[in-house]
């Protein structure tokens, strides 16, 4: 693996940060940890160039690291305040999980795929990114861990799992693309136990929350 940071590849992440900056994206917390983080050090290293393209990127078995503008904007609808408990669904690469790690948040991360899970497991620790990664089906979230402050989901969901819904702490935000072939970003704040308010924002492509880890 590729653990060297250059003036290049830093010097790239300002840009990236630049061109998300004219995408609307404001909060400096989210934008600073973008300019720290090597997303390059999270994709194949012969792709080097596509790293800092405001892109999602194929990471192996069928699956891809989220496009950077939207990392930026599904982290900013969450609101982490440092020392919060996220769950997010969705390890995939580990980009977003590190994001929100940079933001100070507390980490539990579900991925279904078993190959990707250990890869970016040891890929986190390699970088001293001290998550919680688990190895299951986002649709259950993680009972045993629950109430969480926010929870992620970082793949298209056909609906709102119930399980998600349950395990979050009144007042806490659950940001979720729901839909089949395109999402739309919808962000519920838990009133009560059985009350939520729900806001939209904008049309997403993710790859497909599925059923069944593999
Ligand atoms: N947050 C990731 C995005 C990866 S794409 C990143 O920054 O790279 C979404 C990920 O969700 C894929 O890795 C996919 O395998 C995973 N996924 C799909 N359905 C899932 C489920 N039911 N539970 C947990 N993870 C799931």
């Amino acid at each position: 693996m590729q653990h060297l940071d250059t003036y290049k590849t830093k010097g790239l992440r300002k840009k990236l940060v630049e061109e998300l900056k004219t995408k609307e994206i404001t909060c400096p917390k989210v934008l600073s940890a973008i300019e720290k983080i090597p997303r390059h050090l999270f994709i194949d290293s012969s792709f080097l160039e596509f790293a800092y393209q405001d892109k999602a990127f194929p990471i192996g078995e069928d699956q891809t690291i989220s496009q950077p503008y939207t990392v930026a904007k599904q982290s900013e609808l969450l609101q982490v305040k440092s020392k919060e408990k996220i769950l997010e669904i969705g390890t995939g690469s580990g980009y977003q999980t590190c994001v929100l790690l940079e933001l100070g948040a507390k980490v539990f991360t579900i991925e279904r795929q078993r190959n990707l899970y250990f890869k970016t497991k040891e890929l986190l620790t390699q970088l001293n990114y001290n998550a919680n990664c688990f190895y299951g089906d986002g649709y259950a979230g993680l009972p045993n861990f629950a109430p969480f402050d926010k929870i992620l989901v970082t793949c298209g969901a056909p609906f709102v799992p119930d399980a998600l819904k349950e395990q979050l702490k009144i007042g806490g935000i659950l940001v979720i693309p729901v839909g089949e072939n395109a999402q739309q970003m919808q962000v519920y704040t838990k009133q009560s136990d059985t009350e939520f308010s729900c806001e939209e924002h904008g049309d997403f492509k993710f790859v497909p929350m599925l059923e069944n880890r593999k």
